[in-house]
């Protein structure tokens, strides 16, 4: 065999090795690539509004914190947050189920990067170090479902997608070969999988109430953890990928400003400095951009583009924002019961809470937490008076204005949620008072019946008083009219009804 033909085959047969190993590592040579700013764009085009949402999530944040600025009070919470996670691991291949070991070096990863007890902390030059500081921010793999089932904070969902991309938010859909994320109240989502086009991540930003399903963050299950667990020989593979995008979620944009390369855009925060674009792999020394030298870009900030071993910080101003919203926009995580075992009593009614008398409303179990082993649900005014159903359906006889209790608990502890008022009885027909009236009359319709127009008329038909209304009740005021009996005309949603009333004086 001539030698070239030989190395040629040997060639051949190295190509279909990796074919069909299919382990193909992402394309580190191009540098970090996060898709955060790609996928808002996506968000956007699916539902327009988000970044309207995401906006006024920024500005309640702001406001919070010069709120918290001029009362001089401390610019976060008192000891640290913990913020209850679960990864959902969607795999094709077996190297991409990433074991429990590596995902609990990805949690190391997290709680050390934002209580900065990072021990590459010791690399972050000395002129940056000054305003570095500890996010006061901790996560725990969830102990409990959104059952109320314990679990180990881990799914696992094999799959037939080989690969997912970052515009058709696939990997969070239960029918596109995904999983649906958990209750994003209670858990910060993190779904890991194979990724298309070299990307690492994705985040959604604070403020995506109406895509509520889709909140949380994406990883390429090759940046998941840290050697050995993660396998992948390359420059992500110290967990700070999850590091940059979880700063994402907690509202964060790039360190070089929120569009394309340019010293006119910014960050929003006032600490980090100035900077034209990313900087990618490991920069040696300053690299100066928009004027800030000596010092130069930041470039071991966390949300920069650089390799996993060269970022190692958060600014204080980074972390009062990421406080902020912790306390405005995702404050319901501050009092999730995910992974401290407890639990908490909520409900709703599953129909409007404005019902007729007579008419039966179904009440939800929303709880969250551990399964309770007690239930005690009491309706003011309703019947039944009390149930132990998860979802009980009650009637109220009478109108008014009723409290609903509910109290769940097991041996270890309970919780109860009480709403007064929370049901409003309307008569079930149009009702009419005083009788008689003198100054003044009372029209009430039944709930989900509008008035229109209100008339009094007397014998002979001519129009005393006119009143156009837009609800269900009016107050006619009937000072003017002389003492004697008259017709009250009036038009509603459901049509024209008349009734004979009696005025004194
Ligand atoms: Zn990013």
């Amino acid at each position: 065999m001539h030698f070239y033909t030989l190395i040629w085959l040997i060639l051949l047969q190295l190509l279909a090795t990796n074919l069909s190993a299919q382990t193909t590592i992402v394309n580190a040579s191009k540098g970090r690539s996060c898709a955060t700013d790609l996928y808002q764009d996506a968000l956007e085009q699916l539902q327009p509004g988000i970044k309207l949402e995401q906006q006024q999530a920024k500005e309640a944040a702001q406001l919070y914190l010069s709120q918290r600025k001029k009362a001089g009070k401390e610019m976060r919470q008192a000891g640290p947050i913990t913020i209850p996670v679960v990864f959902h691991v969607l795999y094709n291949t077996a190297d991409q189920n990433i074991s429990d070991e590596q995902i609990f070096s990805q949690l190391a990863v997290l709680n050390a990067d934002f209580r900065r007890t990072n021990a590459d902390r010791i690399n972050t030059p000395s002129h940056f170090a000054a305003i570095a500081g500890d996010a006061g921010i901790e996560f725990c793999l969830a102990s409990t479902d959104p059952n109320g089932n314990l679990t180990n904070g881990i799914t696992r969902t094999q799959t037939t997608t080989r690969s997912f991309s970052v515009t058709s938010n696939n990997i969070k859909r239960q029918d596109k070969g995904g999983v649906t994320g958990w209750d994003r109240d209670q858990y910060l989502n993190i779904w890991v999988g194979n990724i298309d086009d070299d990307i690492l991540g994705w985040a959604t930003f604070p403020g995506v109430n109406s895509s509520a399903q889709n909140d949380g963050v994406v990883l390429h299950y090759q940046t998941v953890g840290t050697a050995p667990f993660n396998k992948a020989n390359w420059q992500y593979n110290k967990g700070r990928t999850a590091t940059h995008e979880i700063g994402h979620w907690l509202g964060l944009q790039h360190i070089w400003g929120n569009g394309n390369a340019s010293c006119s855009d910014s960050d929003d925060i006032d600490d980090t400095p100035n900077q034209y674009d990313a900087n990618y792999s490991c920069p040696d020394g300053a690299m100066v951009s928009c004027g800030n030298g000596p010092t130069g870009d930041m470039w071991q900030n966390y949300m920069d583009y650089t390799d996993d071993d060269c970022m190692n910080m958060f600014t204080n101003g980074q972390i009062a924002y990421m406080q902020s919203i912790l306390s405005t926009s995702r404050s319901k995580l501050l009092v999730s019961v995910a992974c401290n075992g407890g639990l908490r009593a909520d409900f709703e009614a599953e129909t409007n809470t404005l019902i007729q008398a007579k008419e039966a409303i179904q009440f939800k179990d929303k709880s969250v937490g551990v399964k309770p082993t007690t239930r005690l649900w009491e309706f003011e005014g309703g019947v039944p008076a009390t149930s132990t159903e998860i979802n009980p359906k009650v009637t109220y006889k009478k109108p008014g204005k009723y409290k609903v209790t509910l109290t769940i608990g097991n041996s270890q502890t309970s919780s109860t949620e009480t709403k007064t008022q929370y049901i409003e009885v309307t008569p079930n027909e149009l009702t009419i008072y005083p009788v008689p009236a003198a100054d003044y009359l009372m029209i009430e319709q039944p709930a989900n019946v509008e008035l229109r127009k209100v008339e009094v008329l007397d014998r002979v038909g001519r129009v005393w008083l006119t009143q156009e209304v837009f609800n269900r009740t009016a107050e006619l005021k009937t000072k003017g009219l002389p003492a004697g009996v008259y017709v009250l005309r009036i038009t509603g949603s459901k049509g024209v009804e008349t009734r004979k009333i009696t005025i004194v004086r």
